[in-house]
């Protein structure tokens, strides 16, 4: 079949063509909208796999120079193969698009989930933070710093398994710069270090997750504040609140993770081995039920 340039319509169906491999993907609904481009479900119409297509306009490759480029994300996340790490499969051009084929979640993210939920059980932060701590410990054994860890990037299977995804921050340590004046990330999770411009390392992931865990299990973030001012303050102080129904153990993990200096804060590997993960019940499955009702584990 002839294909007039590399995308046509066919009875009001969308269609891409890969030039190199010649493969035909049909394009399917919109899963969401990035800073920079956006995201559609595509399958492949030979093999009838589905995947994560992220579609960026060459006219917007420029916007993201200041977080590297789309080929610094390309380099670092094709070489990445774990199970808790969003699958790259490939990526190819045509004229107006470069297009970046991804693994497929089809529970989008965490931060979607928390977002019906409000907030989970201590068994089910359990279940996700292990996952999280293994993609993100593959990650630092491969020299990878993330720097935008957060919820919306833990995208989730439909088995219910973390991927983490958007490596659009991320760096080798080597090639990790500090640019005077300029804060890479994302507000929320800054880590004091990050604030203060003395670099992003390993240990700013780890200050990232403990926020998470905390989101996890609250609802909201540990450093809400009523201005930007006022949480910078916050966070260079170290002035969260714990409410009183997070367990013991959750609330030492959680702090030791808010450590002000990363030389503080547990590695990935005590992380797992802390009690809060080795004293309490961790689910090996989770229903996909749980994206929007709470589990009982009453089995
Ligand atoms: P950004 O890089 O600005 O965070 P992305 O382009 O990575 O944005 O993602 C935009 C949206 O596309 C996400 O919020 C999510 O809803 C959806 N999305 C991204 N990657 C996947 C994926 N692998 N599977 C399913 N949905 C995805």
């Amino acid at each position: 079949m002839e294909i007039p340039g590399s995308l046509y319509r066919d009875e009001g169906l969308n269609f891409i063509h890969e030039p190199d491999s010649g493969r035909l993907y049909k394009k399917g609904k919109l899963l969401g909208k990035g800073a920079f481009g956006r995201c559609y479900k595509f399958t492949d119409v030979s093999s009838r796999q589905v995947f994560a297509v992220k579609m960026i306009a060459h006219t917007r490759k420029i916007h993201m120079l200041h977080r590297g480029g789309v080929e610094k994300e390309i380099e670092l996340h094709s070489q990445l193969k774990h199970k808790n790490i969003v699958r790259f499969y490939h990526h190819f051009q045509d004229q107006k698009y470069m297009y970046m084929v991804l693994e497929y979640c089809r529970h989008k993210s965490l931060a979607h989930i928390l977002r019906v939920r409000k907030l989970m059980t201590e068994p089910e932060v359990r279940y996700y933070m292990k996952q999280i701590v293994h993609g993100v410990l593959f990650l630092h054994q491969q020299g990878i710093i993330h720097r935008d860890l957060k919820l919306s990037n833990f995208f989730i299977s439909k088995n219910m398994i973390v991927k983490i995804g958007d490596f659009g921050l991320a760096t080798t340590v080597d090639q990790c710069e500090n640019i005077p004046g300029v804060i890479c990330g994302t507000p929320n999770y800054l880590a004091p270090e990050v604030l203060a411009k003395d670099g992003h390392s390993f240990k700013s992931d780890n200050w990232a997750i403990g926020c998470i865990m905390y989101t996890l299990l609250t609802g909201y973030s540990p450093f809400r504040a009523r201005s930007q001012k006022e949480m910078y303050y916050f966070i260079r102080e170290g002035f969260f609140p714990v409410p009183n129904y997070i367990s013991p153990n959750a609330k030492h993990l959680i702090m030791s993770l808010l450590s002000n200096h990363p030389s503080d804060r547990p590695c990935l590997e005590d992380v797992l081995r802390h009690d809060f993960f080795t004293q309490g019940f961790t689910p090996e499955k989770l229903s996909s039920t749980t994206c929007h009702t709470a589990p009982s584990f009453l089995l």
